[in-house]
């Protein structure tokens, strides 16, 4: 399978972008009368996201600690194994296909990937989609739905908007309610497989907790073995995927504390050190710069798992028409240090 390169640049292409879709016309959709959500299921998500994950954790450690159980092998493997799934589903699926529509991928693979994230306890896939897109179009700005510069650049304010950024915008009614996002994503919402594993999300969500329970019952034959399965593979991974991947995006990615490679309109930086557990998805001045690429690592040394796994799939045929800038396309926008441009 050959990679596409494309003319341009890679901008931000929404191919879903409709300005006259909205809660009203989107009764147009076959789907209309089974739409997602009230305030009340917002607000629960969000209490339950924010707050058992890190409790959990803590009753993992009190129980290991009061002798309970000990911590074995079993309970990190089922974390790591249930985090690679989810993760990939997040950052392969719900950001690089469905969020940027960057490379083309066979239906089964599309609903396995909608499917694999939904277990990752960060949202239905289009709701995912919109705001993500939304973050695109406005990154850094008003209306960015998680952005760190919402109330200022002074040290009060930065705190204030870190904390907005990292989980506080899950709680803003605006950012969590699905209505006015509609027009960043109709391409979703005409597609029936993503739609009916969006509208099933609860189903994969409660997947995500039952199968690392069954394993961690089966491999040690209990049922408090079942229990912690469901507790290191389900919550204690939710809190740590969360953090370091979903959240953390939003604020370490558009802080000053990576490097900048590209000139873009944002704060967006890159991150070696998260890129590994969010399979790349904090080389994010990268994804700004070339927001419709596929790929987020643009040297050697930038560790990008999710790249890998589309080549994988690229290579079995699953996926193809994958985007990648070339070097002129990056070239262009590359950020030149001052002594390296009198060298040349
Ligand atoms: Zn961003
Ligand atoms: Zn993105």
């Amino acid at each position: 399978m050959k990679s596409i390169r494309e003319p341009d640049a890679l901008e931000l292409d929404i191919p879903g972008e409709d300005p006259g879709a909205s809660a009203e016309n989107r009764a147009a959709t076959k789907f209309e009368t089974r739409a997602p959500a009230s305030r009340t299921v917002d607000l629960t998500f969000a209490v339950i996201v924010t707050f058992f994950p890190p409790i959990a954790f803590a009753g993992a450690l009190y129980l290991h600690f009061q002798g309970w159980y000990r911590i074995g092998f079993i309970d990190i493997a089922l974390m790591l194994m249930m985090w690679f799934l989810s993760v990939t589903g997040i950052e392969v699926g719900y950001h690089r296909l469905f969020s940027h529509c960057s490379y083309k991928a066979h239906p089964a693979v599309r609903r396995t990937l909608a499917a694999l994230g939904s277990m990752g306890f960060q949202g239905p896939v289009i709701w995912w989609a919109s705001i993500h897109r939304k973050h695109h179009r406005t990154s850094d700005k008003p209306g960015d739905p998680h952005s760190m510069y919402l109330f200022g650049t002074g040290p009060w304010a930065l705190f204030r908007g870190f904390i907005h950024s990292h989980v506080g915008w899950i709680w803003t009614g605006s950012s969590i309610r699905f209505r006015g996002l509609e027009r960043y994503v109709s391409d979703l919402y005409r597609d029936e497989d993503i739609f009916r594993v969006h509208m099933h999300y609860f189903r994969w969500l409660a997947a995500g907790f039952i199968v690392p329970a069954i394993i961690g019952g089966v491999v040690r034959g209990s049922w408090q073995g079942a229990f912690l399965g469901f507790l290191w593979g389900g919550f204690v991974r939710v809190f740590f995927m969360n953090h370091l991947t979903y959240w953390c995006t939003n604020t370490v990615t558009h802080s000053r504390l990576g490097r900048r490679a590209y000139h873009t309109s944002d704060r967006s930086s890159n991150s070696l050190l998260l890129a590994i557990p969010t399979l790349g998805q904090t080389f994010h001045n990268n994804h700004h710069a070339f927001p419709s690429s596929a790929i987020m690592g643009h040297e050697w040394w930038q560790i990008d798992v999710g790249t890998w796994i589309l080549r994988a799939l690229e290579r079995l045929g699953w996926v193809w028409d994958v985007r990648v800038p070339d070097e002129r396309m990056m070239a262009k926008k590359r950020i030149v240090e001052r002594n390296e441009e009198h060298r040349t």
